[in-house]
């Protein structure tokens, strides 16, 4: 090891730390601590974690420091990723005052991602979004989770079907990439026709750019074992059925789909609509062949 690999940007991360898949290489910031909901019940990401927004003035002094330290490699940083869940609760203000510090201090960014919740993006007025566009907020991940009212009111999601729809319309209309999660097995064995074909709806309403599928998996040792009345959890062949029919009724016209998540039985990614009959073809041969992951694994996290 060179005595420079030792060196590291001088920022400082409160645990627990989550961030997409794709801002593995992005610089990340943590503006906020926890999530300002934290109610879901099948999300474990923050329930040890008191929702707090970070000190403005240790913040600024954070990010001015990092940038301190990649003032002769500017071009380093290209993509931050602002934590913790549902940045877009800040206030418009407040968010702005960082987008603008992060623009002014990092040249060469090009693209800065958060999550977003459905209400906190219907919350801000056009011009609000606009605004946070323009200062190169690219990038907004979202989870509908279900298509399905009363699933998404047992699993406490407090938001309804139609503002996911209107707030990934709306963000969509204003140029963010929107990157919509939705969780497999949330209808449980007795609702499972039901939560792929309705979240098949409401998706081809959105058109997201980027649609994630992951699969349910009660945490062990989680107080929400059972999710709800009614709920049994689905196992890897009706997992991967649900995963089929969702897919099938898909009608996207330019959305990078993954169902490639750790959770998932059978790793599976590419472009709609143009491999839609490919990964089709897919899941059916692997569903044939029983050629999937029959074990759920060890440990996984949204
Ligand atoms: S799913 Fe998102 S909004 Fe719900 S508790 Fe987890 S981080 Fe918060």
């Amino acid at each position: 090891m060179s005595l420079f690999s030792t060196f590291q940007p001088p920022i400082s991360y409160s645990e627990p730390l989550f961030r997409p898949p794709a801002e593995a290489n992005s610089l990340i910031f943590q503006v906020s601590y926890g999530c300002p909901h934290n109610s879901c019940k099948f999300c474990m990401m923050y329930k040890d974690c008191q929702y707090k927004v970070r000190e403005k003035e240790a913040l600024f002094k954070e990010i001015n420091a990092v940038a301190d330290y990649y003032q002769y490699t500017p071009k380093a940083v290209k993509r931050i990723f602002l934590a913790d869940g549902d940045v877009m609760n800040l206030p418009t203000k407040h968010l702005v005052e960082i987008l603008e510090l992060l623009n002014e201090k990092f040249l060469n960014l090009s693209r800065i991602g958060i999550y977003a919740n459905a209400s906190s993006i219907n919350k801000k007025s056009d011009e609000e979004l606009k605004k946070l566009r323009h200062l190169k907020l690219t990038t907004l991940y979202t989870g509908l989770e279900s298509g399905t009212q009363f699933i998404l009111d047992n699993v406490a999601k407090g938001e309804t079907v139609e503002e996911n729809i209107t707030a990934i319309q709306r963000a969509q209309s204003f140029n963010f990439k929107c990157s919509v999660m939705v969780l497999l097995g949330l209808g449980g064995q007795k609702f499972s026709e039901q939560h792929a074909l309705a979240t098949a709806e409401a998706l081809n309403k959105m058109q997201p750019r980027i649609l994630s599928a992951l699969r349910y998996i009660g945490v062990a040792q989680s107080p929400h074992q059972k999710l709800y009345d009614d709920y049994s959890e689905v196992s890897e062949s009706e997992a991967l059925r649900e995963l089929y029919l969702l897919l099938k009724n898909l009608d996207l016209n330019q959305t990078v789909f993954s169902a490639n998540h750790s959770s998932n039985p059978l790793p599976i990614q590419g472009r709609l609509p143009k491999d839609k009959n490919n990964l089709l073809a897919q899941i059916k041969m692997s569903l044939d062949n029983n050629l999937y992951r029959h074990e759920k694994p060890f440990f996984y996290q949204l």
